[in-house]
């Protein structure tokens, strides 16, 4: 057999638990078949292979397992590296292991690569630890899943004796059949218990009790959950400051990760909801004779800039003759990836300071040009004209504002799941607002980075939280408790 299989552990759910091996496959690989609790971010590290859904929704029409078989059996026969990414790791439950023998007796090589399982992860994030000395000195790692017939397969004795911290996946149905069988078999009621229903994600819900009460508690509770049972359940350790809260960043697409990350830090949930489009525009030639001054007023604007030197067949060393000037840290960030110091870089974020710092250091000689969108924030090019200095806007690309949620992030918002919702635009505010007509605005905060993006907000009458710039930093001082 030519092609080969590598089983791979997509981690418990937050992408950035994925394994640095891991990363290194999706990015080599030919075919990826993955399962129902896989992140699509971590599918979007593999944009050259194929992909084939095979989750395994329950109630749904599941792809059954030795279709699964087949799909990897046919895959591999035409080459090329096939990834089973599975969720957690993939020999912990989940069948990993049957699918490498199945793999294995054909003939077909077959390597597992781990991943963080979410037994441990989905617990640690909820601030319980597996173990702790004194507390519990061991783990248990149980399914609740039935037989076909129905019956659990759990010996309870054994368990309620083992003490230790139990941990159950795929328990959700069978939560109160699992906590019924440990009081049964002796196991003491007050013993402390904890539900964390999709740990490390968007979402994530810790709920504690005890052996008794865990099961009317974790009521509505939906898969993926892990149960946990032991004296940990007592410890909430290191929660981040943000954990349980979740975000909506509105961000175009592919922009936005740097904020995403720093959000996922404080261990708050990240849902993408882009909001605005970007749709560059064919400026004239671009005046790179000099003197004179480039005003770049977005990392947009900074990306477009280099795109349309490219085009041109030129690079960095044709802005030589110009002086540069960015609104903000982002857009200065984006030149320096460009092998450039921006000539002015205000502390401060937003037109205003900008022109501040601008104004004395621009000559009469020198003509300002501003870079960036069609339709530029005021407050720039009004300090200019009140000071005098002529400029000229060179559009680089229109905002549009558009909004097309995911069910996921539908219903999130829909029931009030979502804490902030953070824009940076007055557009991004529109495609929302366009997105969601029927909204009650008290069902989320708008974190509003900009003056635009703050009147656009406040005349739909929306609870506001002002950030002072779109940085990651920025928006976190904005929304940290
Ligand atoms: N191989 C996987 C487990 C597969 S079984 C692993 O190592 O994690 C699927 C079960 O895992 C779910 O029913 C649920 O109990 C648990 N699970 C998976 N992701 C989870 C998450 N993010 N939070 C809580 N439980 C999760």
């Amino acid at each position: 057999m030519k092609g080969k299989v590598v089983l791979l552990g997509a981690g418990p759910g937050d992408p950035g638990l994925l394994t640095l091996r891991g990363r290194e496959l999706l990015q080599a690989a030919d075919t990826v078949v993955y399962d129902r609790l896989v992140s699509p971010e971590l599918l979007e590290l593999a944009p050259q292979a194929r992909k084939i859904d095979v989750g395994k929704e329950q109630g749904r029409h599941p792809v059954p397992q030795e279709a699964i078989n087949q799909i990897l059996l046919e895959e591999a026969g035409k080459g090329g590296l096939v990834l089973r990414l599975k969720g957690g790791d993939p020999y912990l439950f989940g069948r990993g292991g049957e699918e490498a023998a199945y793999l294995e007796e054909r003939g077909v090589s077959c390597r597992e690569v781990p991943g963080v399982t979410s037994a441990l992860a989905a617990l640690a994030s909820a601030g319980i630890p597996a173990t702790y000395r004194g507390l519990s000195n061991s783990v248990h790692i149980i399914t609740g899943h039935t037989r076909d017939n129905g019956a659990l397969e759990i010996d309870f004795p054994a368990l309620s004796r083992a003490g230790g911290t139990l941990i159950f996946l795929m328990a959700v149905s069978t939560m109160k059949a699992v906590t019924g069988g440990l009081l049964s078999a002796g196991m003491n009621p007050a013993t402390p218990a904890a539900v964390v229903e999709r740990g490390t994600c968007p979402g994530q819900r810790r709920i504690t009790g005890t052996l008794a009460t865990i099961g009317d508690l974790a009521e509505g509770v939906e898969s993926p959950a892990i149960l946990a049972v032991g004296e940990v359940c007592r410890l909430a350790l290191g929660l981040a400051p943000l954990s349980g809260r979740t975000a909506v960043i509105t961000r175009p697409a592919g922009r936005g990760a740097d904020l995403a990350g720093a959000l996922r830090q404080e261990g708050a949930g990240v849902f993408s909801l882009p909001c605005l489009e970007l749709r560059p525009l064919v400026p004239g030639p671009l005046p790179l004779e000099g003197p004179g001054w480039l005003v770049l007023t977005s990392p947009e604007s900074a990306a477009r800039l280099f795109v349309l030197l490219e085009e041109q067949g030129l690079d960095a060393r044709a802005l030589g003759r110009m002086k540069l000037a960015v609104t903000g840290s982002g857009t200065g960030a984006e030149l320096s990836r460009h092998g450039i110091r921006p000539d002015c870089w205000p502390e401060q974020w937003g037109g205003g300071a900008l022109a501040q710092a601008l104004l004395p250091r621009v000559k009469p000689e020198e003509p300002v040009w501003l870079l960036g969108a069609s339709r530029l924030s005021p407050a720039l090019p009004e300090a200019l004209s009140a000071a005098g200095v002529s400029w000229k806007a060179i559009p680089l690309y229109e905002t549009l504002p558009c909004c097309r949620p995911t069910e996921e992030v539908r219903s999130l918002l829909e029931r009030g799941g979502a804490d902030w919702v953070i824009f940076a635009s007055g557009s991004a505010v529109e495609g929302f607002a366009a997105g969601f007509p029927e909204l009650s605005p008290e069902r989320f905060t708008a974190v509003c980075a900009g003056a635009s993006a703050q009147a656009a907000a406040q005349t739909r009458g929306w609870r506001i939280l002002p950030a002072s710039s779109p940085s990651a930093a920025d928006i976190l001082d904005a929304i940290r408790p």
